[in-house]
């Protein structure tokens, strides 16, 4: 897989890419990632990416030209799934990930200042990706984050049990997890977990995951998969979870 961002701010992007597994993809030839100046693209002696705003405002936006001709250079007439990083756009997620880790070439495209020409949105994107409501001041972050999450689920970077056990991955937060002392300052691993009884093990995990599920974020659970087991145990805690609040209620 090939990912090209493209950046007026190239050594924002120097530090992510260089240490831990996504060095690692990089080392193995599982991922080619090339940051590109943008400033390359630009005409002139100044090679100027960005004007006024018509109409008027503050702040400068980027031109099409320079964006269109960094573009067209990178795909060198083959497919590429070309992405605007934007806070107007659909907010990422772990399926989001999963879709872009199947595609062969990304071209992420960062903005500064206010943004880009529109132009650039209508004829040029085929996506608009946000990482979240709030706004930073590039792009760049945000490109380095997608690209995080989409160079791990390249096949054969890391086991596939990890993956498939992670938070959102089956449309559920991850169990609690615990490594060695068995005891520290008083707080004990569940015995569970020390018991070798790797059936009882599952189905701890796959409760407390429920429960932890429920508690922070439900909106997940209309898309997990649960078994006819786990739907009874979702069932019961919702009904506890309503009677305690039932009973708060009628002390108040
Ligand atoms: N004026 C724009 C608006 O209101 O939508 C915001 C421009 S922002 C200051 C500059 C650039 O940062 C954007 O063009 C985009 O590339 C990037 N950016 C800011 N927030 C982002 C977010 N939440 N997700 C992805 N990219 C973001």
């Amino acid at each position: 897989m090939r990912i090209d961002i493209l950046t007026i701010f190239p050594r924002i992007l120097q530090g992510p890419f260089s240490e831990s597994m996504i060095k690692r993809a990089l080392e193995r030839g599982l991922a080619e990632i090339n940051v590109v100046d943008l400033r390359l693209f630009a005409e002139g002696k100044h090679r100027q990416v960005d004007d006024a705003p018509y109409g008027g405002g503050c702040g400068m936006i980027f031109k099409p030209e320079p964006l269109f001709a960094a573009v067209e250079h990178l795909k060198s007439g083959a497919a590429a799934r070309v992405i605007l990083l934007s806070p107007q756009g659909r907010t990422f997620n772990q399926k989001m990930a999963g879709d872009l880790a199947g595609e062969r070439h990304l071209i992420l495209i960062c903005g500064r200042y206010e943004g880009v020409d529109e132009r650039v949105r209508e004829a040029l994107v085929d996506d608009e990706i946000s990482i979240g409501d709030y706004i930073l001041t590039g792009g760049e972050l945000a490109a380095a984050v997608i690209t995080d999450a989409v160079v791990r689920l390249i096949p054969g970077l890391l086991p596939a049990r990890s993956v498939e056990d992670e938070s959102f991955s089956a449309s559920m937060l991850e169990y609690p997890q615990y490594t060695r002392p068995p005891e520290f300052r008083g707080l004990a691993v569940p015995a569970v977990l020390l018991s070798g009884n790797h059936a009882e093990i599952e189905l701890w995990r796959r409760r407390r995951s429920i429960e932890r599920t429920l508690k922070t974020r439900p909106d997940l659970l209309k898309n997990a998969e649960l078994s006819a087991e786990n739907y009874k145990y979702l069932e019961q805690l919702s009904r506890d979870q309503k009677d305690t609040l039932d009973s708060r209620g009628d002390k108040e």
